[in-house]
């Protein structure tokens, strides 16, 4: 994108946001709970209308996760399509709130299901993000014994975003211990992908970070309940982990 397009209050031009299915579940414990997505929905939109381009993944594990379908004997890859399943229709709930604001989404799928959503064309989702649409890309990779954290890593590197936003409920970045347990952790404001894997630190699946890190790509760690959390650091602001 050219320069005189980029947004002047944001830090970035062009990023990629990773919730968890959980986030949208709200306190039902399971399944998707409107009012919480039109919550992120308003953030996202606080963001976008800073000129910022937005690519989304969210997570399935509110509705489905393959590995707890194996875990109680279904065939791995088969709960797993069912896991990538269950991204769509969150994504489609994503997309409906966002649009109720006003903002231009395209759901876009590894998985071809034409009726519902496009199918995955890199530089068809270039040109939708460079006419401001949010990319909500469901599905995840489209193949099984991945998450979808690798998925947001790898559509975050092809679309050249130039971070990961990963927004989290509870937590405000990482720590190097669990802060609901334990009242002396600390987090840290900036680590390195290396530690994250030498310290076992959950933050994302060793894949995914293999991937960022390899590809040089920040991620920042940060606290989605919080209001206009957002939209703060994209201005610079608030408390968050950067990974680089
Ligand atoms: N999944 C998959 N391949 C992918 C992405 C996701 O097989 O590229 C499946 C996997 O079964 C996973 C489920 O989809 O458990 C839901 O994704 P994830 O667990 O990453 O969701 P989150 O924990 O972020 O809600």
């Amino acid at each position: 994108m050219s320069d005189d397009t980029a947004p002047a209050d944001a830090t970035y031009n062009r990023v990629m946001l990773k919730i968890s299915g959980e986030a949208l579940m709200g306190d039902q414990g399971y399944g998707l709970h409107p009012p919480t997505i039109a919550r992120i929905a308003r953030e996202v939109q606080s963001v976008h209308d800073m000129g910022v381009e937005i690519c989304m993944v969210i997570g399935g594990g509110n509705v489905f996760r393959g590995l707890s379908g194996a875990a109680q004997g279904m065939e791995r890859t088969t709960a797993d399509y069912m896991g990538m399943l269950a991204t769509v229709m969150n994504a489609l709930a994503m997309q409906s709130a966002l649009e109720e604001l006003g903002v231009f989404t395209r759901v876009i799928s590894a998985i071809r299901m034409d009726e519902v959503a496009e199918p995955y064309i890199r530089r068809r989702a270039v040109r939708h993000l460079e006419k401001k649409r949010v990319c909500i890309f469901a599905a995840g990779t489209g193949n099984p014994y991945f998450t979808t954290d690798t998925a947001a890593t790898l559509r975050a590197n092809e679309m050249a975003c130039e971070a990961i936003f990963m927004g989290k409920n509870g937590v405000d970045g990482i720590y190097d211990k669990d802060p609901a347990e334990h009242d002396d952790a600390v987090r840290f404001d900036e680590i390195t992908y290396d530690e994250v894997l030498t310290k076992r630190l959950r933050v994302m699946d060793a894949s995914a970070i293999a991937l960022a890190r390899d590809n040089n790509l920040p991620l920042i760690v940060f606290p989605l309940d919080e209001p206009g959390g957002f939209k703060g650091i994209l201005a610079g602001k608030g408390t968050y982990t950067k990974v680089v």
